[in-house]
């Protein structure tokens, strides 16, 4: 898994970049029961995960 690629995604709310949650005890992105990866957004401080967004 290429974690340069997947670092940053267009958060839905304000189209500011999100952030890839990662484990930080595993090395290894942050996901939810779906398996969806989990970003954070600094613009609107709030989590949204990957399928969120339809690009
Ligand atoms: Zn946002």
């Amino acid at each position: 898994m290429n974690l340069e690629q997947i670092k940053y995604r267009t958060c839905p709310n304000d189209d500011e970049d999100g952030i890839l949650l990662v484990d930080l005890d595993e090395d290894m992105p942050a996901t939810d029961e779906d398996g969806d990866l989990q970003y954070y957004c600094p613009g609107c401080h709030s989590t949204f995960s990957s399928d969120e967004d339809d690009d």
